[in-house]
């Protein structure tokens, strides 16, 4: 059996305000500032949908869930990441592993992040073995240890036995 195989990289990155809720990887997060954007902006789905569609040569999500369209207002990304799952696991496709990296200077997100894999496994059908979850500070440098906004990176790769 021979594996034919695809990498994908993601990067976000979203400004934090006031009076908007944090939520990452699906988890709303107690903290005196939140992400804003258009949906939910929850940076970490959107790296992690942004590999997965970059390892399918499928675009980026600003092509397939454009913030001028009201319909993704608010817009649960979780609930994105699921059609960005259907969209990428077609033709034999499967997602093999995902792995992620927030930067956030603060609150602590380390007790959040196994709900955060859990919610993501789930969006996107994978056992949880093969999602990966890790967070770091900037060492306050740049907007990330500034606390003005966080980013997030991943990687995944896609499998298909031919
Ligand atoms: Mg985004």
């Amino acid at each position: 059996m021979i594996t034919d195989m695809r990498v994908g990289h993601g990067y976000d990155v979203h400004r934090l305000v006031e009076d908007r809720l944090l939520i990452l990887g699906g988890v709303t997060i107690p903290h005196e500032t939140g992400l804003l954007g258009h949906s939910d902006a929850d940076v970490l789905t959107h790296a992690v949908m942004d590999a997965l569609l970059g390892a399918m040569a499928l675009g980026d999500i600003g092509k397939h869930f454009p913030d001028t369209d009201e319909r993704w207002k608010g817009a649960d990304s979780l609930k994105l990441a699921e059609a960005v799952r259907e969209l990428v696991t077609k033709d034999g496709w499967s997602i093999g592993n995902v792995d992620a990296t927030i930067l956030a200077q603060a609150p602590k997100l380390a007790p959040h992040i196994p709900k955060m894999r859990e919610n993501l496994a789930k969006a996107l059908k994978i056992p949880l073995e093969r999602i990966s979850i890790k967070a770091t500070t900037e060492e306050h440098l740049g907007f990330t240890g500034e606390k003005l906004g966080m980013a997030a990176h991943a990687v995944c790769l896609m499998l298909k036995s031919i």
